[in-house]
């Protein structure tokens, strides 16, 4: 039978189930093995009845995905935002699978939600929403089945409300039910770096592997945020300059190199934690869009998906491009810095630091032991290092792009998975 291929009106699900179907033509992948990873396992719609402060009750919709458990139990955020429904969350659970499986953890993939507007609710709305939540999708989840983490919207208060909620239901501690708590409660040292700790040994590893001196090779970092400031304070340890930062500010470039730590010293220091202000030798304040096209060696964009687009693609002068946040070189712009020769590492591959750290975080759970910051990046090192040189050496080896390589890697591996463990009965 060929395999009925399938789409969807939802612009994040057509793209995935696009993007999915090339690959695995290109691998060519069995056509079981396509019509089983072309659909998730499990999808939850959950209503979700909550009173408002006002007395009144607001039925809400949420949802969990379970993409994928051939590797492991299910992983991924779960967000707060008016766009969020059933095929949104296919879409993110399929790419939390492929992010997982390259990251050489044991973890398959997720996404959950509720669509609401955040901005509109009180904390004890919030508080009231997040608890029924779990409540409804405690059936599916678990630290050994579904272990969701913060997303859009949700943060580290959201995580304890939902393992508070699941642990007095089941009359026992869950701590590793989700990741991105506190380090109070059960949370993990480093897991705040993490992504830009990743990011940075991605940097660092493309340079040495083109034998480009890591010593004074100029990179530029778009966002001055949790990605951006970590990747850049764990850059300049190593010896890169860094030479432009920028955030919703403003650029900031200096050929000669800014003083990372002052930098970030003036963010903290700055009650709304931006750059606006900051001054340093030889430093050039620009506009915020004019950074990603200055000279550089590397330039790491850490703040907003399509930021190198159809545009300012062809003015990029970067030698590589790292992707440190979320999908901030679009189609159109992947095709004309291809062009140029750039090199992008890509965005699954780069920022992945996070989810190795959720996954740390979770093994700290089941033992009840907790590492230091030091034995934390003494781990997620070698696996970034490693995960880059599996995707580089499929890339030179079948001469693919960088990207394409991370997504064959990453299907190969749940494909194998599913293949080996069988269809039951
Ligand atoms: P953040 O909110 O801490 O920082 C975002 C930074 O981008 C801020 O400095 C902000 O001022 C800046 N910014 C916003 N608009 C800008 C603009 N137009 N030009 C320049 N700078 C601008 O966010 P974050 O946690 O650092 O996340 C950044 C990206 O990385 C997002 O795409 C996120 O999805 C992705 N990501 C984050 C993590 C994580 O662990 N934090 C993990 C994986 C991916």
């Amino acid at each position: 039978m060929p395999v009925k291929k399938r789409t969807s009106q939802n612009i994040l699900l057509s793209t995935a189930l696009e993007n999915f179907y090339g690959a695995a033509e290109e691998m060519g992948l069995d056509d079981d093995l396509v019509e089983i990873l072309s659909r998730p396992e499990r999808s939850l719609c959950v209503s979700l009845p909550v009173t408002m402060d006002d007395g009144s009750i607001r039925v809400f919709e949420g949802y969990r995905v379970q993409y994928s458990t051939a590797l492991g139990p299910a992983k991924g955020g779960f967000r707060y935002h008016p766009n969020v429904d059933l095929e949104e969350c296919e879409a993110l659970g399929s790419l939390m699978t492929w992010k997982c499986s390259l990251a050489g953890i044991p973890y398959g993939g997720g996404k959950g939600g509720i669509s609401c507007d955040p901005s509109e609710l009180s904390m004890p709305e919030k508080e009231r929403l997040t608890r029924t939540f779990a409540a409804r999708v405690a059936p599916i989840v678990g630290e050994w089945t579904d272990i969701p983490a913060p997303d859009v919207n949700t943060g580290a208060q959201e995580m304890v409300w939902f393992m508070d909620t699941i642990s007095k239901m089941r009359g026992r501690l869950e701590p590793g039910i989700v990741t991105g708590k506190p380090v109070s409660i059960w949370g993990s040292r480093g897991r705040n770096a993490a992504t830009g700790v990743g990011v940075a040994t991605c940097v660092m590893e493309l340079l040495k592997t083109e034998g480009v001196d890591v010593k004074g090779a100029r990179v530029i970092i778009q966002g001055f945020g949790n990605v951006g400031s970590h990747a850049a304070l764990t850059m300049v340890k190593s010896g890169a300059k860094i030479v432009g930062v920028s955030d919703v500010t403003g650029g900031y470039y200096a050929p000669g190199g800014i003083d990372i730590r002052k930098a970030v010293e003036h963010v903290n220091a700055n009650p709304k934690k931006t750059l606006e202000g900051f001054k340093g030798p030889g430093l050039n304040k620009i506009d915020g869009d004019d950074i990603l096209t200055q000279e550089t060696d590397v330039l790491a964009p850490c703040a907003l998906e399509g930021a190198v687009n159809a545009k300012n693609a062809a003015n990029i002068k970067a030698r590589y491009i790292v992707e440190g946040a979320n999908g901030p070189v679009t189609p159109e712009a992947d095709e004309i810095v291809g062009e140029k020769g750039i090199m992008v590492v890509p965005d699954f591959l780069a920022n992945s630091g996070g989810v190795i750290g959720s996954y740390f975080e979770w093994v700290q759970n089941l033992n009840g032991f907790f590492w230091t910051e030091e034995e934390y990046n003494h781990r997620l090192i070698p696996i970034m290092t490693d995960n880059f040189y599996r995707v580089w050496n499929y890339s030179r080896e079948y001469g693919e792009k960088m990207r394409r390589a991370a997504f064959l890697v990453a299907i190969k591996r749940v494909a194998d998975a599913v293949k080996m463990r069988g269809t039951f009965l």
